[in-house]
């Protein structure tokens, strides 16, 4: 966990995305080694890193060209490119000054603000979450797999866990602070909001995926 995951998130860009953005970084089924740890695991839990067209390292998902891969973590993306990692990944001449490790990780924090977004709102299409605000009775019959509760919805948060409403409850399997109530207000088109219930297990698990990220990406 990281030390602050009550931090604000950035205000949601709504840059277009591509449709690969919902489905992770990656396809499925190769490994590839990080180039700030050494591990080697699934090509989806890491980011892929290229030359960008001014010459400088950047994030370069399901871009072409030569790429290397680093773990979406504050922590790998700081000591690769302390070490020349991404250099010796992209096979180029390390110039005198290393890599800019906080540009990687804003563009890396932009592009999980975006693919939260694009989540929120295919799950809001397929109804597969619902707003708290529009929580209503028959839904408690429901599994409730997540909650994702803005940090400064503090009220909700405290009771989330077990929640309670119209005498029925509520147990997500997961709670994730994330954002702002303006924040998941702004994706929803309304003021604020306080909270967002997932309903469908698919769906929990790329929000899951993507939060996280964005949390092991604060420092
Ligand atoms: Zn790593």
């Amino acid at each position: 966990m990281a030390k602050n995951p009550n931090k604000k998130a950035p205000s949601p860009q709504q840059k277009p995305v591509s449709r690969a953005m919902d489905k992770g970084p990656a396809c499925l089924g190769s490994t590839r080694t990080c180039v700030g740890c050494r591990e080697s695991c699934e090509r989806e839990k890491l980011f892929r890193v290229g030359l960008g067209t001014d010459g400088q390292v950047c994030l370069a998902v399901g871009a072409n060209g030569r790429g290397c891969w680093v773990h979406p973590k504050r922590t790998c993306i700081e000591n690769a490119a302390k070490r020349r990692s991404f250099e010796r990944g992209l096979k180029l001449t390390p110039g005198p000054t290393p890599v800019n490790s906080s540009a990687l990780i804003s563009q890396m924090r932009e592009f999980l603000v975006r693919r939260i977004a694009t989540l929120i709102s295919i799950g809001l299409r397929e109804k597969s979450l619902v707003c708290e605000s529009d929580f209503v009775v028959n839904i408690a019959a429901l599994s409730v797999p997540l909650v994702v509760v803005a940090s400064d919805a503090t009220e909700v948060a405290s009771s989330a866990k077990v929640k309670q409403q119209d005498g029925l409850r509520v147990e997500p399997q997961a709670v994730r602070l994330w954002g702002s109530r303006a924040d998941l207000g702004h994706f929803l088109g309304r003021s604020e909001e306080n909270a967002l219930l997932v309903l469908s297990a698919q769906m929990a698990a790329k929000l899951v995926s993507s939060i996280d990220c964005f949390v092991g990406l604060e420092g």
